[in-house]
């Protein structure tokens, strides 16, 4: 592999020091680029992981330490050159881009891993202090701060960055409403059994979960906040948690003449409709393996699966054949002592066959194309028996497995004995 030296070559440039970002600075190194990288973010922190922002995080399980992705020694022993700043414009042509500092960098390749901005109450009083949104460590100390013991949360939004917060809350011993627009929990992305079974248990754990109804706007009271509710009914509290989710921020892309659509365009090798720039994680619409259709994941696995490709891939030129990203989508939510993981596309399924995992709710739906392949799986229930069993299903899913819903459905197949019968 020819390794160009550090002082005749341009550098690996990569805007947003988060998860994405910071695996792939590492992988450059790692994969034997010889050079500069600059890794430039506008948050204080090196790159951290946001998972326990709403879980562990939150509840004081864990410290902000705990979270961090790379350590200050980390960005040393790989010569990361890290920026506090943010990208301000991007010249295509000239290969470089301006820093908020002033600097200006060139780049060899530059990997665009942005990830996201939360989306805001657009609604009267949705700017008052007491509304919150969480991205990032800053957000997590901020609300962390409020939700102490008899305090009131009200989370708009039933998705899932509201309800482990509303969970997590609860641990602390707040108060908890959710008022959720749509008529269940969770949207689109989760089966109605598991939706329904996620709605029983925060129910039965002393959430106050309003469906079906959305706010119209917020006020200051003698002692917090009220919500009005659409249906003429309103809420007080003391703070509210905006978990209505995120956007990517397009205008740098744009500005720079990048293709965009819900995100930055990527084909199947991470690479933008302009040579040498890469997009990856939350702000990557990509081509699915599956479907061919392009899709924008925001989730953990995409995150750090993408990051390891678009390394590999900026390299081109040094490195010579170009990855394919084929990894199927995976995400999960803790919520409590339960677990929710969705892997591969359910919505391309034919058929689904569900299989029980216990007498507390605990389930497996499979997903099966026409010719019973699996495309997909979800899973709800005890943490370490979805986890156990969502490992195996992964895998089945992953290889394509065919199998039958009655063998699927049967809680006597064990799922191991499954993946001989790959293709
Ligand atoms: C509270 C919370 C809980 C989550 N829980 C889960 C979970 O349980 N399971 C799961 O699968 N996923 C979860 N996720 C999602 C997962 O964390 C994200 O998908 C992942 O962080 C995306 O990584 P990324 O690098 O693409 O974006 P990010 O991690 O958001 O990093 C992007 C970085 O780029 C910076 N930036 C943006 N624009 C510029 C610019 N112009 N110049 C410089 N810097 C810039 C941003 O400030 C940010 O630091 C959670 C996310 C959150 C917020």
């Amino acid at each position: 592999m020819h390794t160009p030296d550090s002082t005749s070559s341009p550098a690996m440039v990569i805007v947003g020091a988060g998860h994405c970002g910071g695996r792939a600075a590492l992988a450059l190194r790692t994969a034997g680029w010889q050079a500069a990288i600059h890794l430039v973010g506008d948050e204080p922190h090196h790159p951290y992981e946001r998972p326990p922002l709403s879980k562990d995080l939150l509840t004081g399980d864990k410290t902000a330490e705990a979270c961090a992705l790379l350590s200050d020694a980390d960005l040393r022993e790989a010569r990361i050159t890290r920026h506090v700043a943010r990208v301000t414009s991007i010249d295509a042509t000239a290969r470089s881009l301006t820093l908020s500092d002033g600097q200006t960098l060139a780049y060899q390749s530059l990997l665009l891993a942005t990830g996201g901005k939360v989306r805001t109450l657009r609604i009267p009083g949705g700017d008052l202090p007491e509304v919150m949104t969480l991205r990032n460590l800053g957000d997590a100390a901020a609300l962390a701060q409020r939700l102490t013991p008899g305090q009131r949360l009200l989370v708009v939004g039933g998705g899932f960055i509201g309800l482990e917060v509303a969970a997590s809350a609860r641990k602390l011993g707040c108060e908890v409403t959710v008022v959720e627009g749509a008529p269940r929990l969770m949207g689109r992305a989760v089966p109605e059994p598991v939706a329904e079974r996620a709605l029983a248990l925060h129910r039965a754990r002393g959430v106050r979960v309003l469906l079906g109804v959305g706010p119209l706007g917020i006020t200051r009271t003698a002692n917090g906040v009220r919500m009005e509710l659409a249906d003429g009914s309103s809420i007080e509290a003391d703070t509210v948690l905006a978990g209505i989710g995120i956007e990517p921020d397009l205008a740098l892309p744009q500005a720079a003449g990048l293709a965009v659509g819900r995100g930055v365009m990527v084909n199947a090798h991470l690479q933008s409709s302009l040579p040498g720039i890469f997009a990856a994680g939350d702000v990557a619409e990509f081509p699915s393996v599956l479907s061919g259709q392009l899709v924008r994941q925001e989730t953990w696995h995409n995150a750090e699966t993408q990051a390891a490709i678009a390394a590999q891939n900026m390299l081109e030129g040094v490195n010579s054949a170009l990855a394919a990203y084929t990894a199927l989508p995976w995400f999960w939510s803790d919520q409590y002592d339960h677990q929710l993981q969705v892997m591969g596309e359910p919505a391309l399924a034919a058929t689904s066959v569900t299989r029980t995992l216990d007498d507390a709710g605990g389930m497996v739906i499979f997903y099966l194309d026409a010719d019973n392949r699996l495309v997909g799986a979800c899973g709800w229930g005890e943490t370490s028996r979805v986890a156990k069993e969502l490992k195996l299903a992964r895998t089945l899913v992953e290889r394509r497995i065919s199998a039958s819903a009655e063998v699927l459905a049967d809680p006597a197949t064990k799922l191991k004995g499954l993946l001989s019968h790959a293709r």
